[in-house]
């Protein structure tokens, strides 16, 4: 059978019916019903910060941007998801792009200083793979320069750092509940805040700027989550706990059947940080050419893993008249050397032992 890099997680069948029972009896399907208010308070509790709720990660993101002074500059990096520039851009910002560290893959707080000029709007730091940015060092530098840092948590749902959940990271964080993420909503995001002005310019975001049946107090669009989707959220944040004990299982037996296999880097584990494990990133250390064999001999076994994130966005034809991707030179060679393995509660043991077996047999041929 087909093994993709992840799959959904769905709650029990009955168990969605009974959550949406209630809306055939209140017909309210959107614009912060029950089920809506409901989620906002348990997500709430998981990432111990207030949340706006919106339609998807991405548009979470342009909500968030929208906030900001429009046009200049905003440093970010290109080892991320298209989302994240393109919010950027379409937006009216530049972006700026810093390189990345090379043993966690986040924007490097050492070169950002060299980039921030008198245009510089914001920094927008992604957290990958369930491991989070320097957020100490980024903050030390935006606070000298005074610029927001809004983080692209996307991949960071449920992560900690001895403690403390990454949605308390920046001035902001915005989470993605794509029907592929740890945690979802079928499409659904989210901006965590403590600041209660910016939390209030999200909400009139995400519903046209209206403040009351008779008043619109700003050029808002439309970004709201609906009933169904916050349903969705709401059973499966039950299983959630479940589903990351799970994930990590699968972690340690990869950590364990690749131990050892040269011409491979596995990230190791960041101090201090409890992962969500919504990602396997391995690193092949001669590059493109050997990543793409190993990817090839795995789809040979219908096993279909995926090159997070290559190529960099700045290689995107979209973007790559206007940057240059060999002035990030570590994301380019992360970029060049990645894949993103299997992972999902309910891969079995046999399958991880199949995927490791061939990234060993392929690199000791
Ligand atoms: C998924 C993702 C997004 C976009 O979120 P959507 O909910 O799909 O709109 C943005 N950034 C990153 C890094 C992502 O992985």
């Amino acid at each position: 059978m087909r093994i993709n890099v992840t799959r959904s997680s769905l709650p029990d069948f009955e168990e969605y019916c009974r959550e949406i029972r209630d809306l055939w009896d209140t017909h309210w399907l959107t614009n912060n019903g029950e089920k809506l208010l409901a989620l906002q308070a348990r997500l709430q509790d998981w990432l111990q910060s207030p949340v706006a709720l919106l339609t998807n990660g991405h548009l979470a993101l342009e909500a968030l941007l929208e906030t900001l002074e429009p046009g200049g500059e905003i440093v970010t990096t290109p080892f991320t998801f298209a989302s994240t520039t393109h919010a950027i851009v379409r937006k009216g910002f530049t972006p700026v792009f810093g390189d990345i560290r090379p043993d966690d893959y986040t924007l490097d707080p050492d070169g950002l200083e060299a980039l921030i000029t008198p245009r510089t709007r914001a920094i927008v730091p992604v957290h990958v793979y369930g491991r989070l940015c320097d957020d100490r060092a980024i903050d030390r530098v935006a606070k000298r320069h005074g610029l927001p840092v809004f983080y692209d948590a996307a991949h960071a749902f449920g992560v900690t750092r001895e403690g403390v959940s990454a949605a308390l990271l920046g001035d902001a964080a915005m989470f993605s509940f794509h029907a592929t993420k740890v945690f979802h909503t079928i499409e659904g995001g989210a901006v965590a805040t403590r600041d209660p002005a910016l939390l209030q310019k999200l909400e009139l975001a995400r519903n046209y700027g209206i403040t009351g049946p008779e008043d619109v107090v700003c050029v808002g669009g439309n970004a709201k989550m609906n009933e169904f989707q916050a349903a969705m959220g709401l059973c499966n944040l039950r299983r959630l706990p479940h589903d990351i004990a799970c994930r990590r299982r699968v972690h340690e037996r990869y950590m364990e059947l690749l131990a050892g296999v040269k011409g491979l880097s596995i990230p190791s584990p960041q101090p201090g940080v409890q992962s969500n494990y919504a990602y396997f990133p391995v690193v092949f250390d001669q590059g493109r050419a050997v990543r793409d064999r190993v990817c090839a001999a795995l789809a040979r076994k219908e096993v279909y893993a995926r090159k997070y994130f290559y190529p960099l966005v700045t290689d995107f034809a979209c973007y790559r008249e206007r940057f240059d991707s060999s002035l990030t030179p570590v994301a380019r060679r992360v970029s060049d050397g990645v894949l993103t393995l299997p992972i999902y509660p309910e891969l079995e043991e046999a399958d991880v032992r199949l995927i490791s077996g061939v990234l060993r047999e392929e690199l000791e041929r």
